[in-house]
């Protein structure tokens, strides 16, 4: 298939782009925004820096952006692009999927660098668990890439907002929405954070590293085992390159061997401290404080430390 030199950019309900918009921007001569979302968000798109605004019309009440994928896939076949850069969002995950379909592109997600050699796409992006980089290249035809949207963007004189007919929506429709009660933790701002990890015997033992943790005026967190194998802890606790990513002025590792899945996620924090029995657990490797020793033992004495220290 031909494709033309542009990159498009499909939007859908949330016009903070900056990530979307510095992706495409190299990889086409002239940058083209689809808007599957409000008029106020494809007014916003438009004063973004981009070449041309697409808007398919204000949805109707109750019609979610899903409604709109074989709309932005008949737009997008149409227009052939040599590359398509949409969010790594529910919405735009579900349009890149329609665009995909309609061009027969290949989908690219989880992308951190996008380059262009030639007429090709290049693309980086983490496997094995972030292991390892790999460099896959779009040889023909159009590439559908997937990145985090990024943030607000600088204003730029704004382009008209071109209004196309979508055509058939698909036949979905909103029939109810009710908000989860989320708990209460916030990690991200947490000065201090305990991590406990697969060390811990028992279920019940973990009153030990909640008391470590309230000694230290700091957050409970675990690996992922604790959370997602045994189910100790809740999944909003665990970090690592699938769970959160911190960064406080304290990060203790109780019992966590320091996989490079766990370390990603906590590898900002300002100093790291880790208990563990095995003195060539990689988390020696990655802290700047390391206790050799069973954390049945050093963890009450770290305990008492803290208290002592913070009364
Ligand atoms: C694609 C993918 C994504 C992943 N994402 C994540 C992620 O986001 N977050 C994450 O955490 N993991 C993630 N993992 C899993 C990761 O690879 C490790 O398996 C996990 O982090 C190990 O958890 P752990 O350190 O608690 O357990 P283990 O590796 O089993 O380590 C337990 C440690 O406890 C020590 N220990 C045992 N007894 C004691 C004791 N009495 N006192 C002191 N120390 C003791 C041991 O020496 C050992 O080092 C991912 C894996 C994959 C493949």
């Amino acid at each position: 298939m031909n494709v033309s030199s542009q990159a498009w950019v499909v939007v859908a309900d949330d016009a903070s782009i900056g990530g979307l918009l510095e992706a495409a921007r190299p990889l086409g001569t002239s940058v083209v925004a689809l808007v599957a979302g409000r008029r106020e968000v494809a007014d916003a798109v438009a004063a973004a820096g981009v070449d041309r605004v697409v808007w398919l019309g204000e949805p109707a009440d109750g019609v979610p952006v899903a409604a709109y994928g074989a709309a932005v896939g008949r737009v997008v076949a149409a227009a052939a692009p040599r590359v398509v850069v949409g969010p790594a969002t529910d919405a735009g995950r579900v349009l890149l999927g329609a665009v995909a379909a309609a061009t027969g592109a290949v989908v690219l997600a989880g992308v951190s660098e996008l380059s262009l050699d030639g007429e090709q796409i290049v693309v980086e992006r983490a496997v094995s668990g972030g292991i390892a980089l790999r460099r896959d290249r779009v040889v023909a035809g159009t590439a559908v890439v997937v990145v985090a949207p990024g943030g607000a963007v600088a204003g730029a004189t704004p382009v008209a907002v071109e209004e196309v007919d979508p055509g058939p929506l698909l036949p979905l429709r909103v029939t109810d929405r009710r908000v989860t009660p989320r708990a209460g933790v916030d990690l991200g701002s947490a000065k201090t954070v305990v991590g406990v990890g697969r060390g811990l015997k028992a279920r019940e033992d973990l009153a030990l590293i909640e008391d470590l943790a309230a000694a230290a005026g700091g957050e409970l967190a675990c690996s992922r085992p604790l959370a997602e194998g045994v189910d100790w802890v809740g999944k909003e606790r665990y970090l690592g390159i699938s769970g959160q990513t911190i960064s406080p002025d304290l990060y203790v590792a109780v019992g966590i061997s320091g996989q490079i899945q766990h370390m990603v996620g906590v590898r900002e924090a300002k100093t790291i401290v880790a208990v563990n029995s095995d003195p060539h657990a990689p988390v020696f490797r990655e802290c700047d404080y390391g206790i050799v020793g069973d954390l049945y033992t050093v963890v009450p004495i770290l305990a008492e430390a803290f208290r002592a220290a913070r009364s």
